[in-house]
């Protein structure tokens, strides 16, 4: 019978990569599941939640020794990757592409490492991509965030004792996060300008109600898989021209943008800043790569001539819950990529998801564009 071990994540992570009711189909399926204990609780699942469904609850070294699939969602600490059982699958989120000399490390033990971080973007694997369903909580609760920090009203008000005009609002990036963002900033009544590199996505943006601001002549991202590629000097010139005449006159921006294994890109400048009204708030969703401000710091607030930028990359995090409930149904549909009718792990390198996904196989870096960051080192 295949084991399932699902990990206690590290430090303040509030969620769980397997939650109950995900865990009782895998039950259904005969296949074990093993949880250390308490390791829904920041999630609000509690050990007997999981026990109804059939999970057995057991300590890490248990799960360690008998696990043929161990789910974590950060990358588990020192000791337990040095305790893995030989031959197993790990699974998580553990951003390769920042961590090559980690993943090179790991890829000498005898185990099969998978990063969903790094599911190629196509339609096949929506149902798996982990970045869009934490992204847009992320841009949710980015928003709302930002209404409860920014000292006035969102929405318009005409009222008999005067009229409120609504919050303007500039996002930057246009991935799952910020048109996520987008749609939760027109249901509170603000008025959004977007800008993305991508003219791919003017026609989703203008159809949440906001004004995509076009800056010609970005570098063409088709090929990219889907993601963001390196700007042009020029074009980042023509950008900041523009970005600094909307953030002049925004009350809230919220910054998206990231590239792929690369530092993110600064689009809101120390001068931008002080041209910026007292009292405006700037949320960072890119502050794990270094920020799209000159001030962002990940986790951490900074007052800067009156405007209050707010570093985090984990909003997610705030409703555990919805996250974990998302994240498992990810886990769910990439297994069924690997595990096969009966009941067996079965990999198949054939397939463009599980070769996209996989980071290490039978002691050797497998995924290209980890060995081509380790090749570039
Ligand atoms: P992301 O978090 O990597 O980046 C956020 C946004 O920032 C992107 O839209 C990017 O174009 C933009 N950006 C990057 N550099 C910028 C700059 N200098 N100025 C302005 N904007 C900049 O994005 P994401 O949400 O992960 O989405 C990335 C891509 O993947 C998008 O094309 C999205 O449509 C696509 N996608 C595909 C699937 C799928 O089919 N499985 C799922 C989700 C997203």
């Amino acid at each position: 019978m295949l084991t399932i071990g699902v990990l206690k994540e590290p430090g303040k992570e509030t969620r769980v990569s397997l939650n109950p009711d995900i865990a009782a189909s895998f039950v259904k399926n005969n296949i074990k599941v093993l949880l250390e204990a308490d390791a829904g609780a920041k999630a609000f699942h509690s050990n007997q939640q999981y026990e109804g469904a059939g999970v057995q609850i057991a300590n890490r070294s248990e799960i360690l020794t008998q696990n043929d699939i161990l789910l974590s969602i950060n990358l588990p600490d020192h000791e337990t990757l040095n305790n893995l059982k030989p031959g197993s699958v790990i699974i998580g989120v553990f951003q390769p592409l920042f961590h090559v000399a980690k993943m090179e490390e790991l890829a000498k033990k005898d185990i099969t490492l998978f990063s969903l971080d790094m599911l190629p973007r196509t339609t096949r694997a929506q149902a798996m991509d982990v970045l869009s369903s934490q992204a847009n909580i992320a841009g949710y609760k980015a928003v709302l965030l930002a209404a409860n920090v920014f000292p006035r009203y969102f929405p318009m008000f005409m009222t008999a004792a005067g009229s409120i005009p609504p919050a303007k609002m500039l996002i930057l990036g246009a991935g799952v996060a910020g048109l996520q963002a987008v749609a939760t900033a027109r249901r509170l009544g603000c008025v959004v300008d977007v800008f993305d590199t991508r003219p791919a996505v003017k026609e989703e943006v203008m159809s949440l109600g906001a004004k995509f601001v076009e800056v010609e002549g970005a570098a063409d991202a088709s090929k990219a898989g889907g993601y963001a590629v390196e700007q042009s000097e020029d074009f980042q010139q023509r950008q900041k021209a523009k970005i600094a005449e909307h953030a002049a006159k925004a009350d809230v921006i919220i910054t998206t943008a990231q590239i792929p294994g690369r530092k993110a890109p600064i689009l809101i400048t120390k001068e931008m800043i002080a041209n910026m009204k007292a009292g405006s708030v700037i949320i960072d969703l890119a502050a794990f790569s270094g920020g799209n401000t000159d001030f962002t710091k990940d986790n951490e607030t900074i007052v800067e001539n009156g405007v209050t930028i707010i570093g985090d990359s984990a909003l997610y995090a705030t409703a555990p819950s919805d996250a974990s409930k998302m994240y498992s149904k990810n886990i769910q549909n990439f297994l069924k990529l690997i595990i096969d009718k009966d009941g067996q792990l079965n990999l198949n390198f054939e397939d463009d998801l599980v070769k996209g996904a996989c980071i290490a196989h039978e002691g050797k870096i497998v995924n290209e564009r980890v060995a081509g960051m380790l090749q570039a080192v």
